[in-house]
């Protein structure tokens, strides 16, 4: 059966938006969820990554908004500023065809300055992290007084990171007849107690949580503890995927990891909850634009992520949670390409493998740990050049591209992404043409500025 957005009782200008960004149908979770969220009632809704939960909510609150009305009218929460920054993000791209809707994200790890005065200007959305809107709440600069709706995104991982003192400050600067959103992964126990604390006589929405298994192929290797890295260097030889998220367990493991892996020649960067912020935008950007071939990532950081046509994951460690598991390996194998889930495990890592078992009833195929091919790790295909300028110099992806392109220098085709942050900017060049690229954007003049570049 078509679950078409029209039968739900949206305005024109979203419906419209909604055929031109070519969503024709709503998605499970979106089906379930949109009817309730609409009639203005609390659900609870439990969903894997990338089944469309943003739509489901942000729906419920473009189609209520009033724009002429100046003070936040919906807050939604999210565990990290990536998150955020994708959630708000998709927001807009919802709300393009409704006249001025602004959406302001707020977020940690940012000077403060900028968003008090974005805030001085008023806004019709919140998306942030709990941190900060703890914090610009308590110094008196932020009023949700009069909000309609409350959206928890990925909630369980908020408490996972030790957000629920800050939700319950920022719960009780809200008013009390609200609507109250929430959207998590799994349905632990303080999942639970913070929606019977915080939600009136929620819906609860379950989507089917095992990712369609058949395009990825997933291989168990047993290993002893000692020879956890050896093998991780065998498999990354024999696979030599364009694209490759390695999982472990601690942050610290995140970074030996990946130094041991650069040490073997290996493009590859660690990504976790206790980076910088620019360090982590920088991280994501490479990878995302094919300079970086191989993310080393703890579950926090990279659950979320819209990481596209991974081609690989690599359980350095096994998760804990069955559930963690599948939504780690559902990260390759999407929209149709063929994916491949490598998992280590030690003799006291079993009862894990167990407990997944049990959880997907698949019985896992173990094998022999593959020998070292003897290949040499290739090179990422693309390099990131950085510019010490951004949006507050005016810089726009255009400019860049135009300078790169001007006179025939480079063609258009060995430029990649570009991504164009407040204080600076990223180009992913082709490898042959980064050393062409500096030197011209060494010599030109953009927006009559000179910019400086280097490499990532
Ligand atoms: P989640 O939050 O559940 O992980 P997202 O909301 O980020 O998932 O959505 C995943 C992707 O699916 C996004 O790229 C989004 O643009 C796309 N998407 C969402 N709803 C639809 C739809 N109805 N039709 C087509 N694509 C959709
Ligand atoms: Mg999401």
């Amino acid at each position: 059966m078509s679950q078409s957005f029209r039968q739900l009782p949206l305005n024109e200008a979203l419906l419209q938006n909604l055929d031109s960004l070519e969503y024709h149908s709503m998605t499970p979770v979106q089906a379930a969820a949109l009817p309730d969220v609409l009639a203005g009632h609390d659900i609870i809704a439990k969903a894997k990554t990338g089944s469309g939960k943003t739509v489901a909510f942000a729906l419920g609150l473009l189609q209520p908004l009033n724009v002429r009305y100046f003070s936040p009218q919906a807050l939604v929460l999210c565990p990290t500023r990536e998150l955020a920054d994708q959630v708000a993000k998709e927001i807009r791209t919802l709300a393009r065809t409704m006249p001025n809707v602004k959406v302001l994200t707020l977020c940690g790890g940012q000077p403060l300055g900028p968003q008090l005065g974005s805030l001085e200007h008023g806004a019709h959305i919140v998306v942030g992290t709990p941190g900060r809107i703890e914090d610009l709440l308590e110094r008196g600069k932020l009023d949700i007084s009069k909000i309609r709706t409350l959206v928890l995104d990925e909630a369980d991982r908020m408490l996972e990171m030790g957000f629920r003192d800050s939700l319950d400050n920022i719960l009780a600067h809200t008013p009390p007849k609200r609507q109250t959103l929430l959207f998590s992964a799994t349905y632990p126990e303080n999942v639970k107690a913070l929606s019977a604390q915080f939600q009136r006589e929620p819906k609860s929405i379950t989507v089917e949580s095992s990712h369609s298994q058949s395009s990825i192929e997933q291989i168990y290797y047993q290993v002893e503890k000692e020879q956890r890295l050896e093998a991780l260097l065998a498999v990354l030889s024999q696979q030599q995927a364009e694209s490759c998220v390695i999982f472990c367990a601690t942050r610290q493991d995140c970074n030996e990891v990946a130094d041991a892996l650069a040490d073997a020649g290996h493009s590859v960067k660690a990504l976790h909850g206790e980076m910088e912020q620019k360090e982590r935008d920088q991280v994501l950007v490479t990878f995302a634009n094919r300079s970086c071939r191989i993310l080393v990532a703890t579950d926090v950081a990279a659950r979320g992520l819209d990481i596209k046509e991974l081609a690989l994951v690599i359980n350095y460690h096994l998760a804990r949670d069955p559930e963690v598991h599948v939504h780690r390996i559902g990260r390759t194998g999407r929209s149709g390409h063929q994916g491949i889930a490598i998992s280590l495990f030690t003799a006291r890592e079993q009862y894990k493998l167990d407990a997944i078992t049990d959880y997907t009833g698949q019985t896992p195929l173990v094998e022999d740990l593959p020998g070292h091919s003897g290949e040499e790790p290739e090179p990422a295909p693309m390099v990131t050049l950085q510019f010490d300028g951004g949006k507050k110099q005016k810089l726009r992806p255009g400019d860049i591209l135009g300078a790169l392109t001007g006179d025939a220098a480079i063609p258009g085709e060995a430029i990649g992404k570009i991504n164009v942050f407040d204080f600076c900017a990223y180009v992913a060049i082709e490898r042959s043409y980064v050393r062409n690229a500096q030197s011209r954007i060494s010599q030109c003049k953009i927006k009559g500025k000179s910019f400086r570049v280097r490499k990532v």
